[in-house]
């Protein structure tokens, strides 16, 4: 069928918008209508060549959309249905999803930006191949996910939220639940305060820390942490960031430090600011090859701990059930999250405005 994609053709030049060929979904795929994409920072590592990915591509991971027609096989999702895109799938076989680590999956690989079979579903008008991106590529008004990646939402959300639990919340909520495990009363740290570093503030606010301390340097993100639980507001621009820190949790720091903004300074600085005995969680992403240092001294004689945090170490079909129905009942709070609407054709400028610092979540809304 024809459709509409934002395609990148290289590095660092803008997205096209323009009309595709999508092929019908193979055995164990579902085409999907998407109603919704997030505009999240990790797709912008690909847009501004840290990391590298086939080309053409259509990236987009973060979405939300109608399942419109299954391949054959396809028994877990049907037309009809809204689903929630899933970042990683998940074999059911190998040892890290017997353990309960889906996120760490190996049994499921494919050659990068094709579907499981090696091959892509998306060409240009004159032939030519256009890849996909983790299977997801939702900057389009359609897409061909495995059914693997498609979870239905239920009913009582719409798109542009439940959108934004398949990256953002799921990550953020995630990390401080699955991979920190956060205790009542712990203090906690969040270091960048964007999309993903609200929903920290968020799940650790709802776990009961006690002293939330937000670090950002934007005054209008630590003014707007705060409403989502945040008790200290540290700009990142004035002085010494871990004394700061430090000083708002009763000068010991932290017992669990987030970095969710992804760098090798902001990783030292939540490593350096927990306690002794304290957990810094890296979350955002770096540029690919970036490294950062850690004193193996202050590593032994502290007995810190630095664990990493992919997509939260989620196992997508409990907790984001369990996340959607958190928002049915009111205790979760997305719609404050999502601060801007963009049509696909205002894509560019949505990526503009993350660079300038767009307020928690932009979100892409197909066709409306
Ligand atoms: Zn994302
Ligand atoms: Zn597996």
């Amino acid at each position: 069928m024809r459709t509409r994609a934002a395609i990148m053709f290289e590095a660092n030049t803008p997205l096209v918008v323009e009309e595709i060929e999508l092929l019908p979904p193979g055995p164990g795929e579902a085409r999907v209508r998407i109603e919704a994409a997030g505009v999240c920072h990790s797709d912008l590592h690909w847009m501004l060549g840290h990391a590298g990915t086939p080309l053409p591509v259509v990236l987009g991971h973060e979405g939300c959309g109608v399942v419109e027609e299954v391949g054959a096989g396809v028994t877990s999702v049907q037309p009809g249905q809204r689903c929630v895109f899933i970042l990683r799938p998940n074999c059911g076989r190998c040892e890290y999803c017997t353990v309960g680590r889906p996120m760490l999956c190996n049994g499921r690989t494919n050659p990068d930006g094709t579907l499981f079979d090696g091959t892509t579903r998306i060409r240009r008008l004159n032939g030519d191949i256009v890849y996909h991106y983790g299977r997801i590529s939702c900057f389009a008004e359609h897409a061909i996910l495995p059914e693997e990646q498609l979870l239905p939402t239920g009913d009582g959300i719409a798109p542009d939220r439940a959108a934004l639990v398949g990256c953002a919340v799921i990550t953020g909520f995630g990390a401080v639940m699955n991979t920190a495990k956060i205790e009542v009363g712990s203090d906690v740290a969040v270091i960048g305060c964007g999309g993903i570093g609200l929903n920290v503030i968020a799940a650790a606010h709802m776990l009961g820390a006690r002293r939330l301390i937000a670090v950002d340097i934007d005054e209008r993100h630590l003014r707007f942490a705060r409403e989502f639980g945040a008790t200290d507001a540290i700009d990142a621009r004035s002085g010494d960031v871990v004394a700061a820190i430090r000083a708002a949790s009763d000068g010991q720091g932290p017992h669990y430090a987030f970095d969710a903004y992804g760098s090798p300074r902001t990783m030292e600085q939540a490593f350096a600011c927990v306690r002794a005995g304290g957990t810094a969680v890296q979350i955002g992403l770096a540029p690919e090859g970036a490294v950062g240092s850690i004193s193996p001294f202050d590593l032994a004689l502290s007995e810190k701990t630095l664990k990493g945090s992919f997509m939260g170490s989620s196992r997508p079909r409990v907790d984001m059930p369990r996340l959607l129905d958190l928002y049915r009942l009111g205790r979760l709070d997305l719609d404050r999250l999502v601060t801007r609407t963009y049509a696909l054709d205002e894509i560019n400028e949505a990526y503009d405005d993350l660079q300038r610092g767009v307020l928690a979540r932009g979100v892409i809304t197909m066709g409306g």
